[in-house]
């Protein structure tokens, strides 16, 4: 486990020191409402925290998180102007927008606010699709530093976007690892994005990364080590990996759902490494058809399984009502549906096998840290990538290329009963190891953390 050291300074230090000390330790940190951004940026603030800065967390009023969860941070809650058709178009593109149209002002005022009583503010670590914030910080001359909560490789194809479809930089990749994700097919499958926001976005995030002080990214770097050479070239800034956060801020309570623990229980009843768990994470949606055929495919499957059936997830539905005929009197006790899972918690439960995911990022290295072997259906965004690295680089998944039950139960067997599922199985526990390794005290994870701290205190110094 990663150590974190606290230098506690004798009484003997004059007090100016002390004052100095206090006075550049104040971080802000400016989160994006949506549960796979909020979850790592409380975990940062918690390790930044446990290394003696104090936390200020800036957010959206839309999906608030709880301050009685953190006694230990101070929330500012700004007004971000959704309207209830925004918030029910589920457009994650046009809120991550409009978010950056209308957070800017209410956002200055609160660090102006901060600033005038006296506080400083050693850096502003932002969400990277916060990107108004570095303009501001940039404003008020203060270290910008941004928190990316994807893989590294989304920011190599943000600057490169609009030259993936040309045969000149296409060849001049020669790396087998960039080869072997098909950028060419990602800038298809990311352009379905509406056009104007989408274009805006990219610009903008891209100016605001190559001004930022720090680029901070929930990866590691042996993950990632080729993207990360080719990332490197794009961006001044220093790209810090401080991957996996959840192994270092384990406590932190950032649910917006509540989790079922009745889950664990049954888990406990099952074989070793038996179950095969199903969540598609917080924002992707099935339609009611898509439902009937993974519930069938889960049966014939015959393997036990735990599913994540968010409220909401099936369009048209409220929860699970759209169950077919017959389906739970063939699983019986064979299955387990639950709103919100423990993730993490279920992900290290031996009687898991494999993890069907939406591929987002959080859930992939919350699997990979576990050696648990993936079955992807990506939806949308950055998790086609992420399902590129599982399949094709790390292969440790396999990709289900559609919800048809024939398939799913064809799939899920190669994965959790086949020969083939052994050897991805064996590939996932040597990814677990070398994710371990990261997080000892000479692990690349570590040394990122203390080069990070080192950067924040310089930075607010000059
Ligand atoms: N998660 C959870 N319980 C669930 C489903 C998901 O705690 O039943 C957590 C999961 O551990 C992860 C996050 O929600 O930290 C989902 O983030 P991810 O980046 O995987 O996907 P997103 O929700 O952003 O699409």
């Amino acid at each position: 486990m990663f150590q974190i050291t606290c230098h506690t300074r004798t009484s003997k230090e004059t007090g100016k020191k002390m004052e100095k000390q206090q006075k550049s330790s104040h971080l802000v940190l400016v989160m994006l409402p949506f549960q796979g951004h909020m979850t790592p940026m409380l975990q940062l603030a918690s390790i930044l925290h446990s290394k003696g800065f104090s936390i200020t967390i800036v957010h959206p009023e839309l999906n608030s998180p709880n301050p009685s969860n953190h006694p230990e941070f101070t929330f500012v809650s700004i007004p971000d102007k959704l309207t209830e058709s925004q918030l029910s178009d589920k457009n994650v593109t046009g809120l991550v927008w409009s978010l950056n149209k209308t957070c800017p002002v209410p956002l200055r005022q609160c660090l102006e606010k901060i600033l005038h009583s006296h506080h400083h503010i050693a850096a502003l670590i932002y969400d990277t699709q916060m990107y108004c914030a570095q303009t501001i910080a940039d404003d008020l001359g203060l270290p910008g530093i941004t928190l990316r909560t994807s893989a590294a490789t989304t920011l190599l194809l943000y600057p490169v976007f609009s030259q993936l479809d040309e045969e000149d930089f296409m060849s001049e990749i020669k790396s087998p690892e960039l080869q072997a994700l098909h950028l060419q097919r990602l800038r298809g499958l990311l352009s379905q994005n509406p056009a104007k926001e989408m274009m805006e976005i990219r610009v903008e995030l891209t100016n605001a990364l190559k001004s930022s002080l720090a680029i901070i990214v929930n990866s590691m770097e042996f993950l990632e080590l080729e993207a990360l050479s080719k990332v490197k070239q794009y961006f001044p800034a220093p790209i810090i990996t401080i991957g996996p956060l959840h192994k270092l801020a384990p406590a932190i309570c950032s649910s917006l759902f509540t989790e079922e623990d009745k889950c664990i229980s049954w888990l406990n009843k099952q074989a070793p490494k038996s179950v095969i768990y199903v969540s598609l994470g917080s924002m992707a949606s099935i339609d009611r058809q898509e439902l009937i055929e993974i519930a069938w495919g889960l049966s014939n499957s015959k393997q036990p399984f735990l599913w994540v059936v968010r409220p909401g997830m099936v369009r048209g539905s409220e929860w699970i009502e759209s169950l077919p005929n017959g389906f739970e009197e063939s699983v019986g006790e064979r299955g387990c549906i639950v709103k919100w899972a423990p993730q993490t918690e279920v992900l290290a439960h031996a009687a898991v096998g494999g993890f069907w995911s939406h591929c987002g990022w959080n859930s992939t290295i919350e699997s990979i840290c576990e050696g648990v072997p993936m079955l992807c259906k990506p939806f949308f965004g950055d998790q086609h990538l992420n399902t590129s690295y599982i399949c094709n680089v790390w292969k440790i998944g396999l990709e289900l290329q559609n919800l048809e039950r024939g398939n799913i139960e064809r799939t899920i067997k190669r994965l959790m009963v086949d020969m083939e599922g052994n050897d991805i199985r064996k590939r996932a526990m040597d990814l677990k190891e070398k994710a371990a390794f990261c997080l000892v005290e000479e692990g690349s994870t570590s040394c990122s953390f203390n080069g990070l701290t080192k950067h924040i205190s310089s930075a607010s110094e000059t």
